[in-house]
């Protein structure tokens, strides 16, 4: 449910409203808009009587949110989240691309990559030290090591750094990362996303392969409900019957997400796509659809990379799509101005 303060409320309506809200056994949370001051009410909301909130002098109007999902719902918070990762912001109009390596494969590689990127204008390092895979024979990540490696990087290059946990028993090993990565394969390990909701890091939470974006949106509330809300929503590519890509990029996934949510949504095409050839278009695609900001993957030697060679980019390939990228998103901006 959400209540619609009138804009002239005095403090003392505010407060009476407030008492009474919370003994109907719902928490009253505040949000302060540009333009609206609106009270958004958590827990078991049906037993609300909304007749009789309309009847408390500080209300202007109140209506009961259908979807599942609250805290991450923009009727409930109608202005978009900025998250702030050292500094570098994502969401409400910020644009970040996220650029590195699948697979931290040596310190030396790392830093290479990290310097490149950042050189043809990335603000932040990405880098897989635990990797899911498919097979359990092949590389599975340097594990303790890589996130060293990753750290290093940052020391060199002052790029924040973005890597996956796997598992809550490593998390201590992401102190001194700057955003944490929840993948595809872990979007809905309910135990997992409850914990991170307590920690105050950014979480990069990837769509399932075979979510709906109602489950993204659901995955998303778990982290908030546990009250840290600097969620990046990433649409990755999703199952389908044609096998001439990895997966299938829901582009519409971007303003579906923008209309229901105000987390940032950014877009990984590495992924999507499986295809270096394939990433670029696919990039330009996302910034003209309204992503914040872009995850991709890039190699030194892409032929010989341990993990999603295939899909990463070499770094005269990747210069090149930041070139584009910048420029097509001034574009975008200008059109939206
Ligand atoms: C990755 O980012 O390297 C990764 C494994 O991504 P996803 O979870 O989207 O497959
Ligand atoms: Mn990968």
């Amino acid at each position: 449910m959400v209540i619609i303060l009138k804009q002239d409320a005095k403090q003392d309506e505010v407060n009476e409203l407030l008492d009474w809200i919370k003994a109907q056994n719902v928490e009253p949370k505040t949000m302060i808009g540009e333009s609206q001051r609106i009270l958004g009410l958590i827990g078991n909301t049906q037993a609300v009587d909304i007749d009789a909130v309309t009847t408390f002098p500080a209300v202007e109007s109140v209506r009961r949110i259908a979807e599942p999902y609250k805290l991450a719902n923009r009727k409930f918070h109608p202005h978009d989240t900025v998250v702030d990762v050292s500094g570098y912001k994502i969401g409400g109009g910020n644009f970040q691309v996220i650029a590195g390596p699948c697979s931290v494969e040596s310190e030396q590689q790392v830093i290479s990559i990290a310097e490149s990127v950042k050189k043809s204008g990335a603000h932040l390092l990405r880098g897989g030290a635990f990797k899911p895979r498919t097979s359990p024979y092949a590389f599975q990540g340097l594990k303790a090591e890589g996130i060293k490696y990753l750290l290093e990087a940052k020391k060199e290059t002052g790029m924040p750094i973005v890597s996956e946990l796997m598992s809550m028993e490593h998390i201590d090993l992401f102190n001194d990362v700057d955003v944490i990565q929840v993948g595809a394969r872990n979007m809905q390990n309910f135990v997992m996303l409850r914990e991170l909701g307590g920690c105050d890091k950014p979480i990069l939470l990837k769509r399932g392969l075979a979510n709906t974006l109602e489950e993204l949106l659901m995955s998303a509330e778990y982290i908030m409900a546990g009250g840290n809300n600097n969620v990046i929503l990433c649409e990755r590519g999703i199952r389908s019957f044609d096998h001439a890509t990895r997966n299938v990029l829901d582009l519409s996934a971007i303003p579906v997400l923008k209309r229901l949510t105000h987390l940032p949504v950014i877009v990984d095409p590495s992924h999507a796509t499986g295809q270096s050839a394939l990433v670029e278009s696919m990039s330009l695609a996302a910034v003209a659809a309204g992503a914040d900001g872009l995850i991709i993957e890039v190699h030194n030697n892409p032929k010989a990379a341990l993990c999603d060679g295939a899909q990463s980019l070499d770094f005269p390939s990747f210069e090149k799509l930041m070139k584009k990228v910048n420029t097509l998103k001034a574009c975008v901006d200008s059109l939206n101005s």
